[in-house]
């Protein structure tokens, strides 16, 4: 049995590794277009490779993919993240969960997970074929021809595995080649989207909170919001609503807008809305997420009653990040520098109001610096207890090239290992 592996990235090494140990007798091939093996994997978490989660429920697991959850509840219960977290100490790697429940080498090195699969590759029948870019892949009668760039012949496998990922990061190699190898075999591709990526808003404020860190927020979308309008922001997100989309974490202010976990997360629920100066997206941050209005009104009032001779951005920068307290008094229409003796009880709710839901106006994503594309091969067409292809036999599919993406946190490279593990384990019988 032949079975090539086009891509090699985390979902394409992992499939290549799970084959090997389900059949160390097949021939097993990685056509990779670069010169190494996982430069994704390399850069992921900022080198240091947040390789999973330390969640351990998979429900709770699955809740943090905007799309695909269904999907992966079998590849998932088959390698959960606690079984990635085993596999990879097995094979040498300490690891470590941070605070954030992000799972990192215990080394901080990137390289340490990519180590593991070179030496499993070195020793098994895995054939690494680096510099191999393919153009095309036909299905024939036996198997599959794979057609590769600056070569006559093409390569004959019995089956594929196509793990060429989505289109993210272009100048890693995912340059979105795999889509168009799948729909030439017959499967569709959904819309696709950049997700997790900053916002760039329509407020230039913004720019002088640059690098301000908000250890903890509720930031929250109402599609359909007037962006002129303020009024149409309720304090706090209404829970249960479909319509509203709604995150908690930790963001930080940029030059241009917000980024930061939150932000991410909130980019990966909207992915596939357009925005734009004339149509921005109105978000509203709740710095308070676990205080009523009425209890955040009562610090404000205690504060402003108390030190009735201080600034008004000084009393609130007892309540709030020093630096942040200025922007919001601008934000609820009041002066910074006034005297808090001059803060009547409604310029209070004002505030009070303003740091439950201080409103931003996305107007576009930070091109190109997306993580993942949301959108891929249509989970309709693929069988989730296999990776196999509905429509053509013999071809598996795993990793970003599906219609699958999670939030930041471990959670691509959880998808990628499972569904690459359940691949390389389905192909090989
Ligand atoms: C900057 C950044 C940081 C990230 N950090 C994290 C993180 O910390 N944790 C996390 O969980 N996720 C993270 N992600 C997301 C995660 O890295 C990806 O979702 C995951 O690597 C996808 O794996 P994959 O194997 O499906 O695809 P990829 O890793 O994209 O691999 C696809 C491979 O296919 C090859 N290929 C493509 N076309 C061809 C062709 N025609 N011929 C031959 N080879 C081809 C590519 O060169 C590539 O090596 C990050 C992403 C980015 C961009």
């Amino acid at each position: 049995m032949k079975i090539a592996i086009i891509g090699g990235g985390a979902a394409g090494i992992m499939a290549a590794a799970a084959a090997y140990e389900t059949d160390p007798s097949a021939e097993i091939l990685i056509l990779e277009r670069n010169d190494i093996l996982g430069k994704k994997v390399l850069i992921s978490g900022g080198g240091r490779c947040n390789l999973t989660t330390g969640l351990r429920d998979i429900r709770t697991v699955l809740s943090r993919y905007p799309r695909g959850n269904k999907f992966l509840t079998k590849a998932m219960h088959k390698f959960p993240p606690e079984a990635v977290y085993a596999w990879f100490e097995d094979h040498g790697v300490p690891l470590k969960v941070e605070k954030d429940l992000r799972v990192f080498p215990v080394s901080n090195e990137g390289q340490d997970v990519m180590d593991v699969f070179k030496n499993i590759f070195k020793t098994a029948g895995v054939r690494v074929m680096l510099k191999k870019q393919v153009t095309q892949v036909q299905k024939n009668k036996d198997g599959f021809a794979i057609s590769l760039k600056n070569q006559d012949s093409p390569l004959l496998v019995d089956k594929v595995i196509l793990t060429t990922g989505g289109q993210a990061y272009r100048q890693t190699g995912s340059t979105g080649d795999g889509y168009a190898f799948a729909q030439s075999l017959g499967h569709s591709i959904t819309s696709l989207a950049p997700s997790l990526s900053a916002l760039f808003t329509q407020e230039k404020w913004v720019a002088d909170l640059a690098g301000v860190s908000v250890e903890k927020a509720v930031l929250f979308v109402i599609p359909g919001a007037d962006p002129g309008s303020h009024s149409q922001i309720p304090a706090r997100a209404p829970l249960g609503r479909d319509d509203i989309k709604r995150v908690e974490g930790p963001f930080i202010f940029t030059h241009k807008g917000i980024s930061g976990p939150a932000v991410f997360a909130l980019s990966s629920l909207v992915a596939f809305e357009s925005l734009s100066p004339e149509k921005p997206l109105t978000i509203s941050i709740d710095f308070f997420p676990d205080r009523k209005l009425a209890d955040v009104l009562d610090s404000i009032w205690f504060h402003v009653t108390k030190y009735p001779k201080k600034s008004l951005g000084n009393v609130i920068g007892a309540l709030v990040l020093k630096s942040l307290a200025p922007r919001l008094c601008l934000s609820a229409g009041l002066n910074p520098d006034s005297i808090a003796a001059d803060c009547s009880k409604k310029n209070a709710e004002r505030l009070a109001q303003t740091m439950k839901g201080l409103v931003l106006h996305a107007v576009a994503r930070a091109a190109g610096e997306e993580f993942v594309t949301a959108g891929g091969v249509d989970l309709k067409e693929v069988d989730p207890s296999t990776m196999q292809s509905k429509i053509c036999p013999g071809l598996f599919l795993a990793g970003e090239i599906l219609d699958i993406d999670g939030f930041t946190g471990g959670f691509n490279l959880q998808s990628a290992w499972a569904t690459g593990r359940l691949a390389g384990e389905s192909a090989i019988v």
